[in-house]
């Protein structure tokens, strides 16, 4: 194709960022903030660092060092396009460019330029505040509005009034400037200007009622009946893509010789690093190339060639209802920014068409116009604790450019309380500081912590692993009764994260076998990375002097150390049917997939709450009610059931 002929160094100068180079690092060098708009595939992520780079950003008036750091709100994005850069720019990845995200830092004192998931630099602003390691700091994707992201806004701000000689850019695909540039001070906005297609866009005529089926209908008739250019589907997470791939391939073998190639390419963020290559190549000469993305094709990584864009309308969300106190991974209607951005997929390289698979009544009536910054409907307490350990006590008068409901904030801080990571007026307490030192949510940093105390380190940090992984099992569609049986193999009476711990043995002492995954329909690449984290976690676990302790065959333990982060996790049989959570009585089920599934112990501790058909209680272990009082004294008076009933009176 033409642009395989073209040089990197070509490439780089068609990007319309390009045309202003100047223009960028002047105002770069004439201001400490400057906001940058331009549509998705501009150039902003992979050049701007670039320019300044060459313009000598990387050392200070002094000669110093200095890095130039560039945030993406995912760890997938912000691999790919250190990898892309390091290409550009000549180097091995790692050296001159490179990138940290948690439990992966490829980086060396040579790193120029840095990319790194926010949540990264939001921890690293706990050891230097003013970030005095870097000259410019990016924040990229501003329009995502992630919780890090939102942060880092207030925290760079008032690293800059320390730190007159750092420069934060702020970039965004979406026309959110005005806002962005208001809380920094009225600085100067960039606007790149956009070279995009139109596009035309097809709605449903009726509400479709299972969009996988109606997602692989539109492929295949594209497909069939479109001339050449590749398409994108926008689904919501690993296991739909899965599954559409597979339905694909099948729809492909029906078609055989009389349909041209479809090369089928899933995007997200568990992919293996050499398939997230394969998504930038071009289809081969005849054949048509399908990527079916979550959603950071929307705006983080950009696929040249697109034509045609799937777009069922959804996407998935971490959402927290404060009134219930609980987190729940739910899949949502997107807005109808998100909508325009992903139609827009379709015009980079030509007049494209875009398929909503919804009506157009629903885009105008039902669809919110922008989605909710996650700050304003996640649950606060790992920022918050992260934000005490900073020594930011104050929070209610914290540099928020959209605060978070004061409710969300009151309830994340009597999370880090019954925790014991506060103590009663809000303060951090020993412990508190300790778990702050752990990249993840104050449950599992609390039981890490605590299963220390109990002689179970061991244990637990193989449990922790696995939890960090998405998924260990797969059933294949033809397969489903012989890798439920294997699986069943694995089942602890005694619940999941038992059963995850007895994986994880068997998988060590059966020396990491490939063979011995797929015997047992166990995703190998799960595995390793888990086996990763591990590695990485025990690197934390030394560095603060923690033990690591084996409980041998007294496995008590570890299920009194998870519930020492997990209490408000913990739910009593229903004599009716399903669980009710102890706290609010909230109704939750097993899971089906569940060692537990069946048994009906009388309480059971679960690791979160996947909510499809019902309020599933994803990964479940059965605890002893005494426990709950004797591990978290203070969640229960917070939480009496009468307490609680009064509260939400007073709500209404
Ligand atoms: P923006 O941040 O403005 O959306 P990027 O800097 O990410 O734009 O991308 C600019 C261009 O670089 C894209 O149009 C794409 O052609 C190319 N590109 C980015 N990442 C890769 C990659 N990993 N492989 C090949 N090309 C890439
Ligand atoms: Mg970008």
């Amino acid at each position: 194709g033409k642009r395989t002929s073209l040089s990197l160094k070509e490439q780089r100068e068609s990007l319309p960022v390009y045309a202003m180079r100047s223009q960028l690092v002047q105002t770069v060098r004439d201001n400490q903030f400057v906001v940058i708009v331009g549509e998705t595939g501009s150039g902003k992520t992979t050049q701007i660092v670039q320019y300044l780079s060459e313009e000598g950003f990387n050392l200070d008036e002094n000669g110093n060092h200095k890095i130039i750091g560039c945030t993406q709100p995912r760890r997938v994005a912000a691999v790919s396009v250190a990898k892309r850069v390091a290409e550009e720019v000549g180097c091995n990845l790692g050296q001159e460019v490179g990138y940290t995200i948690r439990f992966e830092d490829e980086t060396s004192s040579k790193t120029k330029i840095k990319y790194m998931t926010d949540g990264m630099l939001q921890r690293e602003a706990l050891n230097d505040p003013y970030m005095n390691k870097y000259s410019v700091i990016m924040l990229d994707e501003a329009h995502e509005r992630t919780i890090s992201t939102d942060v880092l806004f207030g925290l760079l701000k008032n690293a800059c009034t320390k730190n007159p000689n750092l420069k934060v850019l702020v970039t965004s695909a979406t026309l959110d400037s005005e806002k962005f540039s208001k809380f920094f001070n009225d600085c100067p906005v960039l606007t790149i200007p956009g070279r995009t297609y139109p596009v035309e866009i097809l709605y449903t005529r009726e509400p479709e009622l299972d969009y996988l089926a109606a997602v692989l209908d539109s492929v295949v008739q594209i497909h069939i009946s479109e001339p050449t250019g590749d398409i994108l589907v926008f689904l919501t997470g690993q296991e739909e893509i899965d599954t559409c791939c597979e339905a694909l391939y099948e729809r492909m073998k029906v078609l055989g010789d009389t349909a041209a190639d479809l090369v089928i390419l899933p995007v997200y963020a568990a992919l293996p690093a050499e398939m997230q290559t394969k998504i930038f190549e071009p289809a081969p000469p005849g054949a048509r190339k399908v990527v079916i993305a979550t959603n950071i094709a929307e705006t983080s990584i950009t696929i040249d060639g697109i034509y045609y864009v799937v777009d069922p309308g959804f996407v998935k969300i971490n959402a927290y209802d404060a009134k219930l106190g609980m987190d729940s991974l739910i899949v949502s209607p997107i807005s109808q920014a998100q909508a325009n951005q992903r139609s827009g997929r379709a015009g980079r390289t030509g007049p494209g068409k875009c398929y909503r698979l919804y009506t157009e009544t629903a885009y105008n009536n039902e669809m919110m116009a922008n989605s909710i910054p996650e700050i304003q409907r996640q649950n606060l307490s790992h920022t918050i604790l992260m934000l005490k350990a900073m020594g930011i006590n104050d929070l209610l008068n914290f540099d928020f450019m959209d605060p978070p409901p004061t409710n969300t904030m009151l309830s994340a801080l009597q999370d880090l309380y019954t925790l014991s990571a506060l103590d009663e007026e809000g303060y951090l307490t020993k412990l508190g500081r300790k778990m702050a030192d752990f990249p993840m949510s104050p449950p599992l940093a609390k039981t890490l912590i605590t299963s220390v105390e109990f002689g179970c380190s061991e244990e637990i940090l193989s449990i922790v692993a696995m939890l960090s992984v998405q998924t260990i099992f797969y059933r294949p569609k033809d397969k489903q009764n012989l890798a439920d049986q294997r699986k069943a193999r694995f089942h602890h009476s005694l619940g999941d994260h038992l059963t995850y711990l007895n994986v994880y043995r068997s998988w060590v002492l059966n020396k990491y076998s490939k063979d011995w995954c797929q015997d047992n329909f166990i995703q190998e690449r799960s595995m390793r990375r888990a086996h990763e984290v591990r590695r990485q976690l025990l690197t934390i676990m030394k560095k603060y002097n923690q033990n690591i302790i084996s409980c041998g065959s007294d496995l008590d333990k570890v299920r009194r150390a998870l519930c020492s982060g997990f209490f408000k996790n913990s739910s009593k049989r229903d004599p009716q049917e399903g669980y009710k959570t102890v706290s609010e009585g909230t109704p939750v089920y097993l899971h089906p997939s569940s060692a537990l599934f069946g048994k009906n112990p009388p309480y059971v501790l679960y690791h979160t709450l996947l909510l499809t058909t019902k309020e599933y209680m994803h990964c479940a272990t059965v605890i002893n009610p005494k426990w709950l009082a004797e591990l978290a004294p203070t969640f229960f008076q917070v939480a009496d059931p009468e307490k609680a009933n009064e509260r939400k009176k007073n709500e209404k």
